[in-house]
Formats: structure tokens, sequence, C-alpha cells
């Protein structure tokens, strides 16, 4: 979410006249992103920040500017304690940026606006992209969930989806530029919502346009998948078999602290629907461990559904506490001790799941998108499978962008080496 708002803002600048330099000495204005998901994001910022006041010493004329989250949830901590960040802009605001720069002269010396809009999806604005292979397309912005670890709904705001011409307008566009993957973007991706639409018709409608090879999206809630989205990426090809499905926690008590809206029966319910509907679909998930009040017991809860479903791969995160959340008045803390110890349980745990899946793949036969020259090897592509699986294998005849059969041989934790199938 954070580049394709990154190349959205470069976007904005560049219909504003001003262009991207490589090297930051020569820079006149440099922009961060920053995310507020967890501490850790945030502490990367500062540290990045702390970079850019000794070139603000060096060169006092030029422009630091904190875009996004943070920007949201820090400014007054910004401005107080840096004062050299001469402009902070909220994740809404960034159709600013240009008018901004331009009257730079005229404005005091902090700029802060990190005023939440209800309306603002970007529409008619093209984010400028890097040739690829994958062009990330947001489709919506904000969420009303309010999971009580998360700081999203304060520091994004509202849900709000913006209209399927608009996006398939993007998409077409980003195919005639040479992108042949899409990946659709938001804090709750299939919650999209727009006049009569859902977010199965849009899947539909995007997935027909011509020279669209793969779609994917991410990050969906579980509450939001239905067996109506399921048929759909059943039922059609370009639509990859590949849905990332956030558990958070195993153990009812968190899952309704977290106001999460489902069981762990649910959940595995759901997890085994996806399944039965799309037998070859990569699962994946986030896992968050030492939620407020989260004992022993409790954590067993989280690994018993991670030895149910075994997902293909999970992101794991140790809680940390998000101001203006509700967890962030329980009490009952986990230590720091105990969520290291957790931490490491559930990677240890996800490591043997990840490699099960992948060695089921041995022997079999997998379509692979050719992104990249693998870093092992000058004579080897490296591209992803249906599924969502890194796979290596000789180059001989493919082309970047083919999508070619490959026969996985081996498995090493989460790459595949194979070889192309030839008829
Ligand atoms: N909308 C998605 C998640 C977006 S945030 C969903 O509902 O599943 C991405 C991930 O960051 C979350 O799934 C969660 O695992 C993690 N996360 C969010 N807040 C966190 C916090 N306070 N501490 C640790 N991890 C957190
Ligand atoms: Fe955060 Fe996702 Fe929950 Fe929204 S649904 S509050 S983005 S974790």
């Amino acid at each position: 979410m954070n580049l394709a708002d990154t190349e959205l803002v470069n976007g904005v600048l560049q219909d504003g006249g001003f262009h991207q330099t490589a090297k930051i000495n020569e820079a006149d204005a440099i922009f961060i992103n920053t995310c507020s998901v967890r501490e850790h994001a945030e502490a990367k910022v500062h540290s990045r920040l702390g970079n850019f006041s000794k070139i603000k010493q060096q060169k006092p004329d030029i422009l630091i500017g904190l875009l996004g989250c943070m920007a949201q949830n820090l400014k007054d901590e910004i401005l107080e304690k840096k004062p050299y960040i001469d402009l902070v802009l909220g994740p809404d605001s960034y159709r600013r940026l240009p008018q901004i720069l331009n009257n730079r002269s005229n404005f005091e010396k902090n700029i802060v606006d990190t005023k939440l809009s209800r309306l603002e999806v970007y529409d008619g604005l093209f984010p400028s992209r890097k040739e690829g292979i994958n062009a990330w397309v947001s489709i919506m912005r904000g969420c009303d969930k309010f999971c009580t670890f998360c700081i999203v709904p304060f520091t994004r705001g509202r849900e709000r989806s913006r209209s399927p011409q608009s996006i398939i307008g993007e998409i077409r566009q980003a195919i005639e530029n040479g992108f042949v993957e899409i990946t659709l973007l938001g804090q709750n991706v299939n919650s999209y919502k727009y006049e009569n639409y859902n977010f199965t018709r849009l899947l539909e409608e995007i997935s027909a346009i011509s020279g669209l090879k793969r779609l994917r999206f991410t990050s969906p809630h579980p509450s939001d998948i239905n067996d109506e989205l399921l048929q759909l990426i059943a039922d059609k090809p370009n639509i990859c078999n590949s849905i990332h499905l956030p558990l958070q926690a195993g153990a009812d008590r968190i899952l309704k602290r977290m106001n999460r809206t489902y069981t762990k029966k649910q959940f595995i319910q759901k997890a085994q629907n996806i399944r039965s509907i799309i037998p070859d679909i990569g699962l994946t998930t986030d896992i968050i461990v030492g939620f407020p009040g989260e004992s022993q017991a409790d954590f067993e809860d989280t690994l018993s559904v991670m030895e149910t479903i075994k997902f293909d791969s999970a992101f794991t995160f140790k809680y940390s506490s998000r101001p203006y959340t509700k967890a962030e008045e329980f009490d009952d803390q986990v230590s720091e001790e105990i969520k290291q110890k957790w931490l490491e349980k559930v990677i240890a745990l996800q490591k043997n799941h990840t490699l099960l899946r992948n060695e089921e793949l041995i022997g079999e036969v997998v379509e692979v998108l050719v992104e990249k020259e693998s870093k092992k090897s000058p004579d080897c592509w490296s591209g992803r499978t249906d599924n969502n699986k890194w796979v290596i294998f000789e180059k001989e005849f493919a082309k970047i962008k083919d999508i070619i059969p490959v026969r996985i041989a081996d498995a090493f934790g989460v790459t595949l080496m194979g070889q192309i199938e030839e008829d």
C-alpha cells in the first residue's frame, strides 16, 4: 500500500512539473512515505529522518517532507522534536503537493495538513510506476473494521471505494504500458463497494480486460470472503489461486477481544471451504503474538489453527501497542520476553509448514510467470506460480513475462527449483 501511495505521489509531482532524481544530494526536496501499523515501522522512519537532518544541515534550502500515516499519527511530536521537517502531509492530502512546492516561499515555516477525507480516492490521478511485471492498483482506501490492535482506521480514515470506471481505466493503461499482472490493493480490499458493484463483480470485469495475464488482490478480511468470490477465482484462469487470510490469533477469547468478528472454528471452516472450492489455493496469513491478556493456552490455540490449516506462508508479528487503539488501554500487556519466545515458535512452525506445502509440489507441473533473472545464477530465471511461490529454473528459450510450464524438482524453504516442461 505504501509503495502504491509513493507511486501516486510520484504521479502527482510529475503532473505538477517536478521530476525524480536518483541522487539524494541533487534533490531539492525529499519525501518519506511512512507507515504506522507497527512500532517497528515507525522506528525505521525515525532513523532515516536522522540522516535527513544531516542533509538539511549541509543544505538548509532543501525541503524535507513526511507523508502518510505517521504524519497523521505523530504530527505534534514531529513538529516539536524535529523542526527540520518542513512539511507534514497525511494520506488524504497528496493532491496539494505541487501547489505547496510552487508556493513554498509564501508559507510559514512548517506546513501541516493531516485532515482525513471521507471521499478522497485519488480518482483521475495516475501513479507513476517503474516498468515491470506487476502494477499495484489501489481500489479502496481506509477501514471501518476497528480491530482493537490496529491504528489503520485512525490514520487512514473511513472506508471508501474508487469507481470501477476509473480502476478499469488505470488497469488498461498499465497493460498498455507493459504490465502483465495487476494486484488490487485496499486495507480491506474485498469490502469494496461502489453503487451496485461489490468486489466479486469488480474482479470479474477486471479479469476480462484483454492482455491481463494475472490478477491478484490484497489484503482481504476473512469475513468478507464468500462462495461467490471463491467460485469466480476458481472459474477464471487469470485470477490467481492465492488468498491472504489473516488469522491474527487462534483463541476465541483473544479474537473477540481483537474484534475480529470470527471464531477459531469459523476461521478453520472458512479455510477448509476455500480449499474445497479451489484445491490448489496458496493460503497465507498474518499472525500477532502477545496481544494483551494472551495466555499460554490462548497462544497454543494459535499454534493449533496453524497446525490444522498449514498455511503456505505467514507474516508474523509481535503485538505492539498503537496510539488511539482500544487495546492500548488494556492493562494486561504481555512481556517482551514472552512475545519473543512465542514469535520464534510461530516462525519455526511456519517454516515447517512452508516446506511441507512446497514439497507437495515436487513432481508437479506448474505455470510460472517469468519475472526476473535469478540472484543465484545468470543462467536461471525466477518467477512465481499462480499460487504465489517463487520458482527458479534454467532460462532455455523462455522470456521475461512469458507464462510457461515448469516441472518442480525440489523445494528449499520458500524457494522451488524446477525445469521447463517441453511438450
Ligand atoms: N486489513 C488487514 C490487515 C492490515 S494491517 C486485515 O484485517 O487482516 C497488516 C497486519 O499488521 C495485520 O494483519 C496485523 O497482523 C499486523 N498488525 C496490525 N496492527 C498491529 C499491532 N498493533 N501489532 C502487531 N501487528 C499488527
Ligand atoms: Fe486494521 Fe485490517 Fe482490522 Fe482494518 S480490518 S482495523 S486494517 S487489521
